[in-house]
């Protein structure tokens, strides 16, 4: 049921200013909380009579002060039990209070029962025992369940609803004066359970406890349980009592929003994909119209046997494919599920390598200066994802300074404590920073709160894409690191990344054994190529084919092993992750090492296999290439695998 609610105005009563107020406003809840209908319009004077002094104030002082209040308080006039909450609307001078309440009528009655048996407990006890149902005339309106015990766990009381409740979830019938752990003794775990909370209770501690029970056959049920120490007039303890609230629709109503809520957040990702593909299947057929048209000529020319100018095709597909290559690399970033190659990476270092290429994006009206920390422990990346994401905070810099400016990019040791790591939304440790800063317009806070959304983008059609900033978001937590903006308008923006640090050195010396018995030489290396694409097959084969190695194709997993299984020598498996029939990349790899355990494995990977091929964290001998790749890039990658090793 919705909370009650109404706007109560105050005006100047015949007792004097403010003392008196009138409902302005009130919900349809208001009248089965309070049991009072139709009250907007009228005086609490009106309505309630001698009470009204008491609930006058009390709102009167939230109308002075300024200063909320929560409390509980007792209708009078139709004896319910309320729990409020009030406000002041501002401006004060509006003299306007909202209220918040909730009819507790049923909690209050059981609570003030126990009190008085609490109170009147001990003349009661021995009245308990010979009388099972000491409790039914004053809580079983109630829908609490409540229990009664003495110290040797034996029943005083209970009410109806614990009755139902035991025979339901228990089998058990409580019986004044037996033990409850006797009643409870097929049951072992359960016992164990309840004796451990009977024993708090007893031993004079207060609290609650949130606990679920499995009936056969039903959902588990979920109970919030208060228990108390039960004393007699001297302070002894001589007993413990509790009250069970079942919960259970409560938190199923939490799990149904938090549902709705995450259903909110998939839709609106959807949405943003329906853009997103939308776009992109636009720019792909350009680009495939390019790549075919390209190849058409070619083959034109090629059959006429003229050779000139053809070059100019073959270019010209190639680079639209690279282009199509970058695009789906946006859009694997963009999904969070790129996959990332991760390496030990000297952050100073690829920096330096970068400035030149920084430095000639941003043209000759921004000055670029890099300020880099001696020292600089070593991360744990894929670096070629960071140098495109410094590359894309230098461009947005470039765009904040069109009258030019200047671009600091810095790197730094840091210790995220506790509280630090709490603002940043990271663990607490080790982290290199890494900060591109420029002398530009800043971000107001409304695009500071944005700049991460995909899509978002405060610059003309056709200049900004909005996905700049949410791809280096998403690869950097992707990685294990943050990206913090600090930004003052016209002042100037800082972003910085932080990457977690790594204890192994970016230079890590290769593990090069010349003894290995894998090596071989192309003319004796014999690679087996697994993957369901024809087209890449036939690609794959014959580049290694031309550079002289022997090569043997299967579709997927299982005719991959099947030749394993054999004598047939195989230096090499290159294998696809995503495959048909039943066994992904990895399982063929790691059932072909059980097989052959030199064998060396190289995946290709389209996408989003990264959990599948352990995150980047690969078994020696096994390597990752990310497709699409150029042939001449395959290529060198298998020498190095078959020769340098
Ligand atoms: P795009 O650059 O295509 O607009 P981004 O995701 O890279 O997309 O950036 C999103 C938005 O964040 C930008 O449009 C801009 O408003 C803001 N922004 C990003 N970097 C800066 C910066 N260095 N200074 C000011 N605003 C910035
Ligand atoms: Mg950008």
């Amino acid at each position: 049921m919705d909370e009650g609610f109404c706007i109560i105005e105050f005006f100047d009563g015949p007792h004097g200013p403010l003392s008196d107020y009138v409902h302005v406003e009130a919900n349809a809840a208001y009248a089965n909380h309070a049991g009072i209908p139709n009250v907007v319009g009228k005086k609490v004077r009106e309505m309630v009579g001698a009470e009204a002094d008491g609930w006058i104030e009390l709102y009167g002082e939230v109308l002075r002060s300024g200063v909320p209040i929560r409390f509980e308080r007792e209708l009078v006039a139709t004896g319910r039990y309320l729990a409020l909450a009030a406000f002041r609307i501002e401006p004060a001078s509006r003299k306007q209070v909202a209220v918040l309440f909730q009819d507790i009528t049923q909690r209050k009655r059981a609570e003030l029962a126990l009190q008085q048996l609490n109170e009147t407990l001990e003349s009661r006890v021995r009245e308990a025992v010979a009388e099972r149902n000491v409790l039914a005339d004053v809580v079983d309106g109630t829908d609490a369940r409540i229990h009664v015990i003495d110290p040797q766990y034996r029943w005083l009381a209970f009410n109806v609803m614990a009755i139902t409740e035991c025979e339901q979830l228990f089998g058990v019938q409580p019986r004044v004066g037996q033990s409850v752990l006797d009643a409870l003794d097929h049951l072992p775990d359960t016992r164990e359970h309840v004796r451990r909370l009977w024993d708090r209770a007893l031993g004079g501690e207060e609290f609650i406890e949130v606990t679920d029970f499995q009936t056969s056959g039903a959902p588990s049920r979920f109970y919030e349980i208060r228990y108390r120490t039960l004393r007699g007039t001297d302070g002894q303890v001589i007993g413990a009592y509790m009250f069970a609230y079942d919960i259970s629709d409560r938190l199923r109503e939490q799990e149904r929003l938090k549902q709705a809520e995450e259903a909110l957040r998939q839709a609106q990702k959807m949405e943003a994909v329906g853009q997103l593909t939308g776009g992109i299947a636009h720019d792909f057929n350009n680009l495939l119209t390019g790549i075919n048209g390209s190849l058409e000529l070619l083959r034109a020319r090629l059959s006429q046997g003229r050779f000139d100018g053809i070059d100019r095709y073959a270019a010209a597909a190639q680079d639209a494919s690279r282009r199509a290559a970058s695009l789906t690399h946006r859009l694997l970033a963009f999904s969070r599920r790129q996959t990332l190659d991760p390496k030990p990476v000297d952050v100073n270092r690829l920096v330096a390598g970068m400035e030149e290429l920084i430095r000639r994006s941003v043209g000759p009206h921004i000055t670029v200066e890099v300020v880099t920390a001696i020292g600089l422990w070593s991360t744990f990346i894929d670096a070629p994802q960071l140098e495109s994401a410094l590359l894309n905070l230098c461009v947005n810099a470039r765009d904040a300074m069109p009258l030019g400016g200047r671009i600091t990019i810095e790197t730094a040791n840091k210790w995220i404590d506790e509280r630090e790591a709490r603002v940043r939304d990271l663990s607490p440790g080790q982290y290199l920073s890494l900060c591109v800063t420029d002398t530009g317009t800043g971000m107001t806070p409304e695009v500071m709160s944005r700049a991460f959304d995909p899509f978002f983008t405060t610059k003309p059609l056709g200049q900004g894409t909005g996905l700049g900033l949410s791809m280096v978001y998403g690869f950097v937590r992707q990685s294990g690191g943050q990206v913090r903006i600090y930004s003052e308008l016209e002042q100037g923006t800082t972003l910085c990344l932080y990457l977690p640090r790594h204890y192994q050195a970016a230079e890590e010396p290769q593990v090069l054994d010349a003894e290995s018995p894998g090596a071989c030489a192309p003319a004796v290396c014999r690679v087996m190529i697994v993957d369901d694409e024809p087209t890449i097959r036939m690609l794959v084969s014959e580049v290694l084919e031309e550079r002289g190695y022997a090569v043997i194709e299967a579709v997927d997993g299982a005719s991959a092993l099947r030749i394993l299984e054999g004598d047939k020598p195989v230096d090499l498996l290159v294998t696809d992750v995503g495959l048909p029939g039943g066994m992904n990349g990895r399982q063929l790899a790691d059932a072909a090492r059980r097989l052959r355990p030199e064998l060396k494995v190289l995946f290709i990977t389209g996408y989003a296999e990264n959990a599948v091929i352990g995150n980047g964290h690969l078994e020696p001998g096994m390597w990752i290439m990310t497709k699409p790749f150029a042939m001449e890039a395959f290529a060198s990658r298998i020498y190095e695998m078959l020769e340098r090793n």
